[in-house]
């Protein structure tokens, strides 16, 4: 199979619709979403409308989604954040708000090599940054290739025993191609569609290609302008506008 990988839309309908432009031609069987469709954003109604229409293999949930469906209090949110969420709350429809209420958690196992989620195999909320994190998930990941999001910072981890190797990491801005070779184990995120935050503004995508036995990370220009300026005429924190610029 040949997965399209896509992890941290928050909302940003001009980024998701970008990346789905430049990653159609590369070809795809099903699609992957690692969570946070919404949050942040202006566009949480079409971008759920998006997603649902690309027909995904498997979508779960992130920690945006479950505080804005209701599941969380979102007590661990910052106050930026806190009132990003009670607006795409109050802007969701019904349909979408039930939507999201019902994805499932991860980790969840996608085949025989590929294994998905939000944050880390372990748990659904932990953050992976760095190579103390990327062990203990290691620990409990169940597949030789275990896809993550969360921290919006594009970066890959291979294991060969154990040794530990950064295949990709923040700064590497060209398209990166990791083999997947037989007896190494991989902790990969593709980088956030909507939010990155690795100092690079384009959107994060990936492909995982279980028979030719690649990974590939990918970044995408989109008009960041106009998602600027919708966030400015919801009346959203302009932090959010601004920081689209800068990538972080
Ligand atoms: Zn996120």
């Amino acid at each position: 199979m040949r997965y399209l990988v896509i992890s941290d839309i928050h909302g940003n309908l001009e980024a998701l619709d970008a990346v789905i432009g430049a990653m159609t031609p590369l070809g795809f069987d099903r699609a992957l979403v690692l969570g946070d469709l919404v949050g942040y954003g202006a566009d949480p109604n079409a971008v759920v409308d998006r997603v649902r229409a690309m027909n995904p293999l498997m979508v779960i949930r992130g920690n945006h989604d479950k505080v804005a469906a209701g599941l969380d209090d979102g007590e661990s949110f910052n106050l930026v954040a806190r009132s990003a969420v009670q607006w795409t709350t109050d802007a969701l429809t019904p349909e979408n708000l039930e939507y999201l209420r019902t994805l499932p958690a991860g980790p969840t196992a996608i085949d025989d090599q590929v294994q998905i989620c939000h944050g880390s195999p372990f748990d659904e909320d932990a953050y992976i940054f760095d190579e103390l994190d990327a062990y203990k998930a290691f620990e409990t990941a169940t597949r030789p290739v275990c896809l993550f999001g969360h921290t919006h910072v594009a970066l890959a981890f291979r294991r060969v025993g154990d040794r530990l190797e950064l295949p990709a990491g923040p700064g590497d801005t060209d398209q990166i191609r990791i083999p997947i070779d037989p007896g190494a184990r991989f902790l990969v995120n593709v980088g956030s569609v909507g939010q990155p935050r690795d100092n690079d503004s384009r959107a994060g995508a990936g492909i995982v290609d279980t028979n030719a036995g690649v990974i590939e990370l990918y970044r995408v220009r989109y008009p960041i302008e106009e998602a600027q300026r919708k966030i400015r005429l919801a009346g959203l924190p302009e932090i959010l506008a601004r920081r689209l610029a800068l990538g972080r």
